[in-house]
């Protein structure tokens, strides 16, 4: 089969849905995104912080082998912006603020580098192509990762570290993950030096003007096929195709779409809500399925006024609520603009809070982190968790059990459900890159692949 003669429906019009959908429309498809929210980009969401602009509140930092989303950047014509940092690194360690050149904690050196050294083993023995046929997979994906710390990592300095390491890398709180989901997540993205490094590593660059830009850019090119505001709450599927229900809306939208196939693009936790009839063989989330919860703090001033006092803004705090910053102005300096983390466990308290509680706490961290600087101009708080329609961020984490069980039917069709969404990608998993790959994956087993009458009939003889 090729694209030229189906009808499909792409649920979710964030990064992975929007590449799928321009793929299979390219290639002769008759496509129709359905969307949730009343904007696309789902984790990926440009936020305003001064008048004229707007920050990353979402997704943020590539780097050179996030070879796709480059070629993307590149075929919109957007433009990169370097993270490359100068002056001195804050740290915030047991409560004691340090400068310093070095972007190494004021921690054991030799402590943390045998922690890096472990962590790099473990994920080097993690098979990137099938992590549940990994070397001891089932011993890995059953322990946590606090309990492998607690066995293995006997220095304080590295029992302090870790967590802010999984925190900012993963978003995690090291309970909730199991070890084979850690190892296969850092050998994923390319690896704990890469993951970690600003310049040569995944945070080299940011997309200038906001990587919102480039699915605004995709749903541009798409146009009226993106239909926004409509939740999907059933599929439905038979030997003569596929009907989509979405949650029917007040201006009386069509509720029902008719389609030969259909592209499930969400996160596995909000697949999982989706009721498919008939239903699914295995499920797309478990009980101990998590969420990555970040809550990003974006502080705006006139200009970057810490580079005056020869900071680099970047920070680091053993205890939160912002366990980094970041200078995320704009190239030009036409603004100054700190984004702050809250990530992990510290996200999931911190998101208890009200707004102004929040704003209150982020301000009063930030006056011990730069005492020197004057207040910012404006506060702005994207709290992840809040989001119905996100459940998962940066991504969704796999607890102990979840490899073994969802690792090998990831992408195994459901008879006309397909699936697409960072957490189906192999490379890059959880990762902008990872959305891209999973929705150029799955429009070319649309259009190449898969047989749709034969693999119906496997799925709805059961
Ligand atoms: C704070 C934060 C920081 C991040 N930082 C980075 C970073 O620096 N670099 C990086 O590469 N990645 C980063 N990520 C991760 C990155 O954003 C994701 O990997 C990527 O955007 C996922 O794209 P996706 O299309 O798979 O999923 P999503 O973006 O989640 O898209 C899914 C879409 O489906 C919609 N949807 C959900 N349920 C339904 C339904 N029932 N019916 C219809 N529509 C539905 C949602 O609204 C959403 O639009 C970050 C994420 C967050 C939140």
């Amino acid at each position: 089969m090729n694209g030229g003669n189906m009808r499909v429906v792409v649920v979710g019009a964030g990064l992975a849905g929007l590449t799928a959908a321009v793929d299979l429309v390219a290639a002769g498809a008759e496509v129709t995104v359905l969307e949730a929210r009343d904007r696309v980009g789902g984790r990926i969401h440009g936020i305003p912080v001064s008048v004229s602009v707007v920050a990353d509140g979402g997704a943020a930092y590539l780097g050179v082998r996030h070879t796709e989303l480059l070629a993307q950047v590149q075929e919109y014509g957007l433009d990169l912006a370097s993270t490359a940092m100068t002056g001195d690194s804050t740290f915030l360690v047991a409560d004691q603020r340090k400068t310093t050149a070095s972007r190494v904690p004021p921690l054991d050196a030799v402590a943390l580098g045998d922690l890096f050294d472990r962590l790099e083993d473990l994920a080097a023995s993690i098979r990137p192509d099938a992590p549940w046929q990994s070397p001891q997979a089932e011993r890995l994906d059953r322990l946590s990762a606090a309990r492998w710390l607690a066995d293995e990592v006997g220095h304080q300095d590295a029992r302090t570290f870790f967590p802010l390491f999984l925190s900012e890398m993963m978003a995690a709180d090291p309970a909730a993950i199991s070890v084979l989901h850690m190892a296969f997540y850092l050998r994923s993205g390319g690896g704990v030096r890469y993951l970690n490094a600003f310049e040569g590593g995944a945070q080299q660059w940011r997309i200038d003007g906001g990587a919102h830009l480039l699915c605004l850019a995709l749903a541009d090119r798409l146009g009226e096929r993106v239909r926004l505001g409509r939740p999907v709450a059933a599929i439905d599927q038979d030997d003569n195709g596929v009907v989509v229900h979405c949650v029917p809306d007040a201006e009386g939208a069509p509720s029902e779409y008719r389609a030969d196939r259909v592209v499930v693009a969400v996160p596995p936790l909000l697949a999982q809500q989706i009721e498919f009839r008939p239903a699914l063989r295995t499920p797309r989330a478990t009980t101990a399925t998590g969420r990555g919860c970040a809550v990003k703090v974006h502080l705006g001033y006139p200009a970057p006024v810490w580079r005056e006092s020869g900071l680099s803004g970047w920070s680091l705090s053993t205890d939160g609520p912002l366990l980094s910053t970041v200078d995320d102005s704009p190239p030009d300096e036409s603004a100054g603009v700190l984004t702050g983390f809250v990530t992990g466990a510290a996200a999931a308290t911190f998101s208890e809070l009200s707004t102004a509680e929040q704003m209150d706490a982020a301000l009063a961290h930030t006056r011990r982190l730069f005492p020197q600087l004057p207040p910012p101009t404006q506060c702005t708080v994207t709290d992840w968790l809040a989001e119905k329609y996100s459940r998962g961020c940066y991504a969704a984490l796999f607890g102990p059990g979840d490899w073994l069980r969802l690792g090998p039917t990831l992408t195994e069709p459901h008879g006309r459900v397909h699936w697409a969404g960072t957490e189906t990608s192999l490379e890059f998993f959880g990762l902008m890159e990872g959305a891209i790959r999973s929705g150029r994956r799955v429009a070319t087993e649309l259009i190449h692949g898969v047989e749709p009458a034969a693999v119906s009939r496997k799925v709805l003889s059961r």
